[in-house]
């Protein structure tokens, strides 16, 4: 059920926002206050009942966030939404909040880096054990279930060889078993898949990619049901207080409203760069979950409406030097991590390893992951095309 492209405009201009409570300000005010005050000592112990949804303290409920929050949670097809500092908090407020001592969790392979930390490492200390699958086979997942598999969590399409899961497949087999479906959705954002309607338990994202879009904030998003969200409110994300500030907020309100044509604007040129890098003779493999060439392509296509912007490709030559040779010849794609920004940007797997070790990362060192913001394709191309040609 996507929504069509009036809902979406609803949504983004004006679900949410209450004009009439600020002098009718179109872009709503930044409310910089860390708490509330009341009439009455009634009306502040009645208040404070409803701290997960009402203005109390700025920890719990700001009115800036909420409107966001609603508004994410509708573009999820969701209840209720929670706000975070990071992409990273959201993650582990919300597999935090739903394991306990013992239990398991089945996680794609290759996940964000630090999910796989908060997994493997973080929560181990606490007796949690997981379980990393290719996610590409649906069966891998039920084969893994054991007797205290609590949850599975996904990532699709991951951040690096953009594999896909079956969400559909996936989350039946979950249901089935009572377990929880967590997925990672920044790769795709709500425009162009929401997984909640396969009945995925939490939509993650960092909003620090296409919610703000402009790399100039960092901030995490969950949504799911009232329920849940409610529980995560009182435990962990009232608990731990990783939240977010009300001036980004507002950042990631102004992101939100041009995410639609943001996303559809990077389609297109990524569609154009992937296939001109496709055939380029010094370029051995493309990995993009909508080229012809993508095994998972069918999938790719029922789940997602468009690609990102980003994508990795592998150079013919492992030589590092010319790999370096080609990523410092780039003139527009900037030498960054992150993505979802206005900005192109480059980042080679040489990067993440030692160079004296290069094959210690586990990702061949030819690999080289580029994201495309919005500028011209013909202008993205001439640069690939003169930096390819130097090696
Ligand atoms: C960046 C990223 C994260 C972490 O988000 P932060 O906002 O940096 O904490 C999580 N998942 C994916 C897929 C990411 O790209």
């Amino acid at each position: 059920m996507q929504y069509s492209p009036k809902e979406i405009s609803e949504i983004i201009n004006s679900h949410g926002e209450e004009r009439d409570l600020y002098y009718n300000s179109v872009a709503p005010p930044i409310m910089q206050s860390s708490n509330f005050a009341f009439r009455s000592v009634r009306d502040l112990r009645e208040s404070l009942k409803k701290e997960d949804e009402i203005p109390f303290y700025t920890r719990g409920v700001n009115p800036t966030s909420d409107i966001l929050r609603k508004k994410m949670a509708a573009l999820e097809h969701t209840e209720d939404s929670l706000i975070f500092a990071s992409g990273s908090a959201a993650i582990a407020a919300a597999v935090m909040a739903n394991l306990h001592m013992g239990e398991h969790v089945v996680c794609v392979n290759k996940p964000y880096s630090w999910t796989k930390k908060l997994l493997n490492d973080l929560l181990s200390r606490f007796g949690v054990e997981v379980t990393f699958v290719d996610g590409t086979r649906a069966e891998n997942f039920s084969d893994a279930i054991r007797e205290n598999t609590r949850m599975f969590y996904l990532e699709s399409p991951n951040s690096w060889t953009f594999e896909m899961q079956d969400i559909e497949t996936i989350v039946k087999i979950a249901r089935k078993k009572g377990i929880l479906t967590l997925i990672d959705n920044s790769y795709a954002s709500p425009i162009n898949q929401t997984p909640a309607d396969y009945g995925a338990d939490i939509i993650l994202h960092s909003a620090s990619k296409y919610i703000s879009g402009h790399s100039d904030t960092v901030a995490g998003i969950l949504c799911a049901s009232e329920e849940m969200t409610r529980r995560i409110f009182e435990s962990e994300f009232m608990t731990l207080g990783g939240i977010i500030a009300p001036f980004n907020s507002w950042l990631l309100l102004r992101g939100l409203r041009t995410l639609p044509i943001r996303m559809e604007r990077i389609a297109g040129t990524t569609g154009k760069v992937t296939q001109f890098l496709e055939k380029h003779r010094k370029v051995k493999k493309v990995y993009y979950p909508f080229l012809q060439s993508h095994p998972q392509l069918t999938l790719a296509k029922k789940q997602m409406k468009m690609g990102g912007g980003l994508f990795t490709i592998e150079l013919k030559t492992e030589d590092p030097v010319k790999i370096e040779e080609f990523c410092n010849s780039l003139r527009t794609f900037l030498l960054a991590c992150s993505w979802g920004g206005h900005e192109s940007l480059i980042y080679p797997a040489i990067v993440l390893m030692d160079s004296q070790n290069y094959h210690k990362g586990g990702l061949p060192l030819n690999m080289i992951r580029i994201y495309v913001g919005l500028e011209d394709p013909d202008y993205l191309i001439n640069d690939l095309s003169q930096a390819l040609d130097r090696i």
